[in-house]
């Protein structure tokens, strides 16, 4: 029997305050990635980087003069413009092999304009239908006053998004100037819209075998601050013997400790791997490797780590599509997140490793690396994939251009699927700014769709 003395906890103030948002997001932009081909924005988001292709994130394109803010997109993207061929370019075209064509073009996703991470942070507070936002009144009937003590590398941010408060206001309620990093030990107090228990200490002797990485993932804490958190004791490397602090986060340990896989591929995903903040604007700890499989092709083995309940959801959909399906195609799998999250180039979102592009899957028969127009596309496959995906329990959002969605909705409609169902699952046809449809309408997404997974229950610093 797992131990998890937590989880009830947790999932109740999940269920509570709505990990799913479901709310408006707009597109916002992060500062130009070099073009595909040549250089590539390195993992922290400036600093291009000489790489071939298949090191780079997924690339950028020139912005367009204009992007429209789109409801919900999932901020990686307004694709295009300037680049996509029209939905009904001639078959020779696309299908000539030239060089640009054997390039990933579909999984161009770029930003349309620049704007910086924070100013996204702010769109999409401005966005949100406020269920998830870090926010927090005195009078608020969910809310409780607690007092937490700061552990080390714990930061503000972290806190705030731990207990669903606000940094401003955790700030204000303590007496600390803004932009001043809060010590080790310090008490706080927060008001608080959940309540996970806070991390707690444990103290160990390094072995022979132990490295920082090792540790961090045996008790799911980020490698570097489990270095930085006892730099003071052992120096930046750490030797047989040492003796070290390590601060876990019970609801985490809780989850690796009693890992339970589903059986099949999911069981090779490493158990522990989770995100900080939100996908426009965090992190991934101890990311977890989709796992190399002939049921699809990694496009960016770079970008090809998630959570371990995104990662796992993901080819638990895929292997049971493929199954239910015989679906003989390619599948191939775009960019997920880096290994340790954070910015990549054209994209805002993908942060996080809860957010994957797939490239529409073209009907059989087809040359498999023809570009995926519309009508090239096997949309009663789309339809039975996006299906297992929400069967998952784990799917978000999945978006893919508004333009698009009829092709799926009448593959549907053709293979007897109910009108509630559809209803439930796809926007159209009550238009791209409706709030309506697992499936969402994001700008750029013509070629691939995206899907967005959910915060799982042992993820503690997760939002959005
Ligand atoms: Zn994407």
């Amino acid at each position: 029997m797992p131990r998890r003395p937590h989880a009830a906890l947790v999932i109740a103030a999940l269920t509570l305050l709505g990990c799913d948002r479901g709310g408006a997001e707009l597109p916002a932009i992060e500062p130009a990635a070099a073009p595909m081909g040549s250089k590539c924005a390195d993992d922290a988001g400036d600093a291009p980087i000489v790489s071939n292709l298949e090191d780079c994130p997924e690339p950028a394109i020139a912005p367009p003069p204009s992007a429209a803010p789109a409801v919900d997109a999932p901020n990686d993207a307004a694709q295009l413009a300037a680049d996509a061929p029209a939905t009904e370019e001639p078959e020779a075209v696309a299908a000539a092999p030239a060089e640009d064509a054997a390039l990933p073009r579909w999984d161009v996703d770029a930003a349309g304009e620049l704007r910086d991470a924070d100013a996204a942070e702010n769109d999409d507070d401005a966005a949100d239908d406020g269920d998830d936002d870090e926010s927090v009144d005195d009078d608020d009937p969910e809310a409780v006053w607690i007092t937490h003590r700061v552990a080390p590398t714990e930061t503000i941010r972290q806190l705030a998004l731990r207990y669903r408060s606000d940094p401003g206001k955790i700030r204000t309620w303590n007496g600390l100037p803004s932009g001043s990093k809060v010590r080790a030990g310090k008490k706080l107090k927060i008001l608080a819209k959940r309540t996970p228990p806070p991390r707690e200490k444990i103290r160990l002797t390094a072995t022979e075998d132990d490295t920082w990485g090792r540790i961090g993932h045996r008790f799911g804490v980020d490698p570097s601050d489990l270095r930085k958190a006892n730099a003071h004791r052992v120096g930046r490397r750490l030797d047989p013997g040492d003796a070290i602090d390590v601060w876990y986060d019970p609801t985490i340990y809780a989850a690796i400790e009693g890992d339970d896989p589903p059986p099949g591929p999911a069981a090779a995903v490493s158990p522990g791997a989770y995100g900080i903040g939100r996908p426009q604007d965090g992190r991934l700890v101890n990311g977890a490797r989709i796992p190399e499989s002939d049921a699809y092709e990694l496009r960016y083995p770079g970008s090809a780590w998630g959570t371990t309940a995104a990662v796992r959801a993901l080819i638990t959909a895929i292997h049971t599509w493929r199954a239910d399906t015989g679906y003989a195609g390619r599948l191939a799998i775009g960019a997920m997140s880096r290994e340790r999250g954070r910015k990549i180039g054209g994209h805002l979102s993908h942060q996080t490793g809860r957010d994957v592009d797939v490239r529409l899957p073209l009907r059989e028969g087809l040359r498999q690396d023809l570009t995926p127009l519309g009508r090239r596309v096997d949309w009663w496959a789309v339809w039975r994939l996006f299906v297992v995906l929400e069967e998952t329990g784990m799917t978000r959002r999945i978006f893919l251009d508004y333009k698009l969605q009829k092709r799926l909705y009448k593959a549907a409609k053709e293979h007897g699927v109910p009108a509630e169902v559809r209803r439930r699952m796809i926007q159209f046809p009550r238009g791209p700014g409706t709030n309506f449809g697992l499936v969402r309408h994001s700008p750029g997404h013509d070629r691939h769709f995206h899907v967005r997974f959910r915060c799982a229950d042992y993820e503690t610093e997760c939002a959005g």
